[in-house]
């Protein structure tokens, strides 16, 4: 076993080594630019990119042409959002999405507010749920984009993404999937899901960091989509610049492997999360799952420890490779705004950790960090009062505290 052991698998994936090999010739001899037209170094470069672009494609059940490449999912959402209020915003200035999605998204659609837009963002329940009644009474005729994450990178929770797709049909509004934590992972057809546009990350499925993918759809309906970088005129004018063709092949070789072992995976993954969350619960007592029982993401065990500290426990994690709170937002002690989105109390707010299992991840691994998870919250809390007389029966909001 390799420490710290890594359980930190919805932040960011390692590369699969058969994704190495297959960018390995376009970091050396294959280096031309794809977009040279006039010799065979730039045909080579080319005819990688097509070969990638028709493996993202296939993973979402798109049509080649339908995909451009891009740095990662964040500049993916944000020309989803922007480009899409640039584009429609003459037709109409209202926008939904969800207080739970992911910065990329919420700061995008706080750019177009700036820019004039009505932004809805709606509430989620205990379970982090959106109430699809609630998402129909927010459309108004002013309505032009929802925008929704497949799966919450948090807590795990999935959005019932079809059933969404076929409420924004139905009225004509173009709905964005951020699909950075699910491609790959879940079934995805953009028609069968009536998704207009959606978002992939390389990092996230086993590829390289710095590149991804956004799908835009070309007929029934044609949507277009203003730019938001300038310049050469790449991916049909959507996105300018050299296009990174080991990073892009990288991202074709991961897609193909994906939807290759995508159902052995999740089969395997499930097992895995199952013996981690049973392991933990079986020898631990005040532990809360924090998302949907059921529909999550197969990864992603997400837990609160009641009677420790946050602080504690993560330092009794350090041979764990572990996430408390978001990642992105742990460099803060502000508890997780997802979290307290769902309504999770400010104290098992600041003690849930994030185990996100992955294609790497073993047996062995998970029963250490099960041994080391409930060794580190059995110590902590034996020296911890509040426990104490909560065992015994107190009720602890009936104690009046003395302030000091
Ligand atoms: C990781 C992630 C992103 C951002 O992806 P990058 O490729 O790192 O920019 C966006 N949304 C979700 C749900 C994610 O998990």
């Amino acid at each position: 076993m390799k420490f710290p052991i890594y359980l930190d698998n919805n932040s960011t994936t390692p590369i699969d080594l058969r994704v190495v090999e297959a960018m390995m010739p376009y970091l050396t001899e294959k280096f031309g630019n794809a977009a040279s037209r006039s010799h065979a170094y730039g045909w080579e470069g080319e005819e990688g990119v097509e070969q990638a672009r028709a493996q993202v494609a296939a993973l979402i059940g798109a049509n080649p042409k339908e995909i451009v490449f891009t740095s990662g999912a964040t500049e993916s959402i944000n020309i989803a959002i922007k480009g899409a209020y640039e584009m429609y915003g003459e037709k109409g200035n209202h926008v939904i999405t969800c207080v739970t999605e992911h910065k990329a998204t919420l700061d995008s659609a706080k750019y177009i507010e700036k820019h004039g837009a009505q932004v809805t963002y709606l509430p989620v329940d205990s379970l982090g749920q959106i109430d699809l009644e609630a998402l129909k009474k927010a459309i108004t005729p002013q309505t032009i984009l929802i925008s929704l994450m497949h799966a919450n990178n948090e807590m795990g929770t999935i959005h019932p993404i079809g059933e969404i797709g076929k409420i924004a049909k139905e009225k004509g509004i173009l709905f964005h999937v951020d699909a950075a934590q699910t491609a790959g992972k879940l079934p995805i057809d953009v028609n069968q899901m009536s998704i207009d546009i959606l978002s992939i990350s390389g990092h996230k499925l086993y590829g390289p960091k710095g590149i991804g993918a956004l799908y835009v759809r070309r007929s029934n309906p044609r949507v277009r989509l203003a730019p938001v970088v300038h310049g050469g005129g790449h991916e049909r004018g959507l996105r300018s610049g050299t296009l990174n063709v080991p990073a892009i092949v990288g991202l074709g070789k991961a897609a193909e492997l994906a939807k290759a072992e995508m159902a052995s995976e999740t089969q395997r993954l499930l097992a895995l999360r199952e013996r981690l969350y049973r392991g933990i619960t079986q020898e631990l007592d005040e532990v809360y799952l924090n998302g949907h029982p059921t529909e999550r993401l197969p990864n992603n065990l997400n837990l609160s420890f009641a009677y420790v500290e946050g602080e504690a426990l993560m330092m009794g994690f350090k041979e764990l490779a572990v996430s408390s709170g978001s990642a992105c937002t742990s460099a803060s002690l502000e508890p997780s705004y997802v979290l307290k989105a769902m309504g999770v109390g400010e104290d098992l707010a600041h003690t849930s950790i994030r185990f996100g299992l992955g294609r790497f991840t073993t047996e062995e691994e998970v029963d250490f960090a099960v041994k080391k998870v409930v060794g580190t919250v059995k110590r902590l809390r034996e020296m911890s009062p509040l426990y104490e007389m909560a065992k015994e029966g107190i009720d602890l909001k009936s104690v009046q505290w003395n302030p000091h």
